[in-house]
């Protein structure tokens, strides 16, 4: 085992407690999303991570169908942990989850007690993990009762492969329900996971206070709307982007000359306070004390490095929130 972690590796990162656990998790985590699948340079997905837990990334987040193939990036990551990070299990939270299509057949992307306890065996194995920290259920699928879902996850910590659970994308109703049946099950929700972005603010209306109401914490996934928020696309579309990528989530459509616009103006906010967009955008993401982390994505230790030290500068005055939100609104 070649890696030293950095010494200094909590000195700079700000964590807060999850909802009512007694769980920290750091600011910024990191998520394994795009980058880090069986189509992606390894050696740039084993530097990311080693840069994340250098900067005191404690939070690592997956599910099951990450990829491109899917259950490739569980895999690189279990080899990334059993090559550099044997010793650092317990200085590490790392989350998966279940629920969207990742098998072929009636039981393979679903949010059945089927698919979930299979789910969780299957990424055990793939990532080579004694327990997760956190499961999730990935989504709410429509059709599958809350209870089944919800007593799937309960059972899984139960039996001890996983910490705490987690919900990602539930629609108020159904999450409402999911957590009084998991508080009174004695295993509370720890984290509810949604996007929000300044360009996808839906939790403010209901999600984020509702979490905050039953004691769970909130977790921001695609902060930098993948890639919008940042500096990116300001001057049309790189080749190598995600959005010019055939495996990237990110549609060409989704660039919109309107949100460009948007961006170059909060560029010019960013860069009166010292931020790149991306920084600003991810200090913005956090400015509620109820937002427990944001989970940023990265394809190279630059941009990482770059939006880890959004932390310098995490407070708005009011005067740069109304700014903010006239754009938003324009
Ligand atoms: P972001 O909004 O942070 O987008 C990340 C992308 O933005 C990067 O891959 C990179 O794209 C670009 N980028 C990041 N930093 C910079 C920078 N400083 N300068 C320029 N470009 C930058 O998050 P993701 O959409 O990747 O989502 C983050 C995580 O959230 C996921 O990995 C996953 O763990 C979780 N998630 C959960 C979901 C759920 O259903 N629960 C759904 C989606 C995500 P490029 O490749 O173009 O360089």
């Amino acid at each position: 085992m070649d890696y030293q972690p950095s010494e200094h590796r909590y000195e700079q990162m700000v964590y807060r407690r999850c909802g009512k656990s007694g769980l920290l998790l750091p600011a910024i985590s990191l998520g394994l999303w795009h980058n880090f699948g069986s189509v992606d340079d390894f050696s740039v997905a084993t530097d990311m991570i080693k840069f994340a837990f250098d900067h005191g990334v404690t939070h690592f987040d997956l599910a099951n169908n990450y990829g491109p193939v899917p259950g490739s990036a569980e895999e690189n990551f279990g080899k990334i942990l059993k090559q550099h990070f044997q010793c650092y299990r317990d200085e590490m939270i790392i989350s998966s989850k279940a629920g969207h299509e990742m098998w072929s057949g009636p039981y393979g992307g679903n949010s059945s007690r089927k698919n979930l306890m299979a789910s969780i065996d299957q990424s055990l194995r793939r990532t080579g993990l004694e327990y997760f920290d956190i499961f999730y259920s990935h989504r709410y699928d429509g059709v599958t009762p809350v209870e089944e879902t919800v007593q799937a996850l309960i059972d899984m910590v139960k039996q001890g492969k996983a910490l705490y659970v987690g919900l990602s994308k539930y629609p108020p109703a159904q999450a409402q329900k999911a957590y009084e049946w998991l508080q009174a099950a004695g295993v509370p929700c720890l984290v509810s996971q949604y996007r929000y972005s300044m360009f996808e603010r839906a939790i403010e209306e209901e999600s984020l206070a509702l979490a905050h109401e039953y004691g769970s914490g909130f977790i921001a996934f695609s902060p930098l709307a993948q890639g919008l928020l940042t500096n990116k696309y300001l001057h049309g579309i790189p080749e190598h982007s995600r959005a010019a990528r055939s495996t990237g989530f990110l549609r060409l459509d989704q660039v919109t000359e309107e949100r460009v616009e948007k961006a170059r103006s909060l560029d010019n906010i960013a860069a009166c306070r010292c931020q790149t967009l991306a920084q600003m955008a991810l200090a913005w993401a956090l400015r509620d004390e109820r937002m427990t982390s944001v989970i940023v994505g990265a394809s190279s230790v630059k941009q990482l490095s770059d939006n880890l030290q959004a932390l310098a500068n995490l407070s708005f005055s009011e005067a740069e929130l109304v700014q903010i939100n006239r754009i938003l609104q324009e």
